[in-house]
């Protein structure tokens, strides 16, 4: 075990992360140069030979010591691990740093530190991780070394000669950045209590061996003929087979001590597998139901909803394939069948955060080509009823009601008319903003602005790694005000440089209304949205204004209204327009012509009709942006 080295590499987006992997897969020789693609660790697309879709983001090389320290002369195992990079993924982050021992941390000469440069630096230090900072992308005229060194001495505190100045593009330095990691990251501890234990820090599904772990085993062994018991979630599986990834799969017996690889359960479902879960053996004495976790542990958790709904009724059922295949390998989605009236067949689904949203839906438009609408996005809101007569009230859904009578919804076209609303819970958060001394106050003025309310604050220490001091503030905030576009806003107010982290914790009382957007009289029931009543009528004009700007003029005048119950709120008006694309043409080339006829039909096609008005698909995604 002491010649194996455990490591990730951190870095802000876009600051060299994959295209280093690749440099050093191939150094190794891990993959040969030729069938290196590009970025390969980035492949979520890649078809594998036979038709087998696997995520490969992390890697087992061997490196012969070529450095000047007689003491480390050998050839190592170095373990790559990949680690995801956004808040909405910050427990995976977490998990992929707890399975190492070190980190390379990039920075872009180019760029400089930047915001996620700290947060991601802050898990690591959290982690007791060995950083070897590496400013990368010296081989562009742009790049400047020195100060992007002075930076990463001021902020971080590392010493001018503990930095490497990398390309992962041209390879320059990449070779130092091997022997680093065996002259500083430590080896894996050896275990005293006689325990098998491992860390799940990802998971894939492969279509013949089924839900796949990657684990780090901190602590005994696991072989190929043993029976395993997970446990947070209680499971026993017998792996159809374990190894080590090289990426690709590669079999083995046993996987010891230190070692990183994977464990092919043969589970039908991802969801069985939990990213943080921890791996032991099952013992017939059952003792295996006393063995702790190694570290903290959640369950996935949607946090923002939104239902989705193909714009051609007819692309339902590869719709429906599409998000089955998609959550397959995405075990923090979640699903349910929803039928609207206006909106047709579709789903309502759970994401992490908004950027999960985004990928989501650009997943299934760009792998599955299939044009989705998503109503506004929210949380689950809890709303406990007036009656307990369910049949009075038309179209409610019973098998949502808990036993204290509190309807779960997650949509605006769920939430109860006025009359029928005792009182509405809302979900809040623990939140932890982490930012340089320099923007506290206007962070706080944010999160209060957001209806946080103040819990505390920490400061780092400037002695030890962080030179520039930096606060922990944490803030109880309720979780609608932060899913939206908090986290850009508080980029925008720290210049870029303050991060966050946050976890569900509690339901409180809210006055959340329902504020219904009407175009030409009639509802869109995907514009629809719910939020604080004090926040409802800024919301809804800002709305209305923006669809004025986003839906075509029609050939009559349209109202655009937000409503309350009846009582309208907002409203502005697309003027009528007589739209002749072909006017201009006038004695034009025929041929040209009908070109423009099929673009405009084609444009057509993107469109949602409510009532006589046709919506551009962007209308929705804009409801997504608003403040
Ligand atoms: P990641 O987001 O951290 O994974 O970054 P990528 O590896 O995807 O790189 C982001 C962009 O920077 C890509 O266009 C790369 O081609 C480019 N890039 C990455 N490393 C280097 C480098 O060392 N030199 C140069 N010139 N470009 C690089
Ligand atoms: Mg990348």
């Amino acid at each position: 075990m002491q010649n194996i080295r455990n490591f990730c590499i951190i870095a802000h987006i876009d600051h060299g992360k994959s295209t280093l992997a690749d440099r050093l897969l191939e150094v190794t020789e891990t993959i040969e140069k030729r069938k290196l693609k590009d970025r390969t660790l980035d492949t979520l697309e890649l078809e594998q030979e036979r038709g087998i879709t696997i995520k490969l983001q992390t890697a087992r090389m061997r490196h012969t010591y070529s450095g000047t320290n007689p003491e480390f002369s050998g050839e190592y195992i170095l373990n790559l691990i990949d680690t995801p990079g956004h808040v909405d993924f910050s427990y995976e982050v977490s998990r992929s740093v707890a399975a190492c021992e070190g980190a390379l941390l990039l920075v872009d000469a180019t760029q400089g530190v930047q915001a996620q440069t700290l947060s991601v630096m802050y898990k690591a230090l959290g982690a007791d991780l060995t950083v070897i900072p590496v400013i990368n992308k010296v081989d562009l005229p742009s790049a400047d070394v020195d100060r992007t060194k002075i930076e990463m001495m001021e902020t971080f505190g590392f010493k001018e000669e503990e930095i490497i100045s990398a390309s992962g593009k041209s390879g320059i330095g990449v070779t130092d950045i091997l022997n680093a990691i065996v002259e500083r990251i430590p080896a894996p501890k050896v275990s005293t209590n006689g325990l098998t234990r491992a860390l799940i820090f990802d998971s894939f599904f492969h279509e013949y061996k089924g839900a796949v772990a990657l684990i780090r085993i901190m602590e005994g062994e696991i072989n190929q003929a043993q029976k395993l018991y997970f446990v947070g979630t209680g499971t026993i599986n017998k792996p159809v087979e374990i190894g080590y990834l090289n990426p690709s799969l590669l079999p083995q017996d046993k996987i010891i001590e230190g070692e990183v690889g994977y464990l092919a359960t043969g589970l039908k479902d991802l969801r069985q597998l939990h990213v943080g879960d921890t791996v032991t053996l099952f013992k017939d004495d059952q003792s295996h139901t006393e063995v702790g976790l190694l570290v903290g542990y959640q369950p996935p958790k949607p946090m923002v909803f939104a239902s989705l709904y193909p714009v051609e009724a007819n692309d339902f059922p590869d719709f429906q394939e599409a998000i089955e295949k998609l959550a397959l390998n995405d075990s923090s989605l979640t699903y349910q069948k929803e039928s609207s009236q206006a909106l047709g067949t579709g789903f309502v689904c759970g994401f992490l955060g908004l950027l999960h949203v985004e990928i989501v839906q650009e997943r299934l438009d760009r792998e599955f080509n299939i044009d989705l609408i998503s109503t506004n996005p929210t949380v689950e809101f809890k709303v406990q009823l007036t009656t307990s007569d369910y049949s009075k009230i038309p179209g409610i859904n019973t098998s949502r009601i808990d036993e204290d009578g509190f309807l779960t919804v997650r949509m605006a076209s769920e939430f109860p008319e006025g009359s029928l609303i005792k009182q509405v819970l809302e979900p809040w958060v623990k939140l932890e903003v982490f930012t340089p001394e320099e923007y506290i106050g206007e962070v706080m003025t944010l999160c209060q602005q957001s209806r946080g309310l103040y819990q505390g604050m920490e400061f780092t220490t400037q002695t030890a790694e962080l030179t520039v001091r930096h606060a922990v503030i944490k803030y109880h905030i309720p979780t609608i005000e932060i899913i939206l576009n908090f986290f850009d806003k508080l980029k925008s107010v720290s210049h870029g440089y303050a991060s966050m982290d946050y976890t569900l914790f509690d339901y409180r009382p809210a006055a959340i209304v329902k504020v219904g957007i009407l175009i030409n009289s009639e509802e869109a029931e995907a514009l629809s949205f719910l939020c604080h009543a004090d926040a409802a009528e800024r919301r809804a004009r800002q709305l209305v204004e923006k669809l004025v700007e986003i839906i075509p003029k029609q050939l009559f005048k349209v109202p655009i209204q937000g409503a309350i119950g009846g009582k309208v709120i907002a409203r502005a008006d697309i003027q009528a327009y007589r739209k002749d694309v072909t006017a201009k043409l006038y004695g034009g080339d025929e041929s040209r012509k009908r070109k423009l006829l099929d673009k405009q039909k084609k444009g057509k096609k993107k469109m949602k009709a409510i009532g006589r008005v046709e919506i551009p698909k962007e209308a929705f995604m804009a409801a997504l942006k608003m403040d």
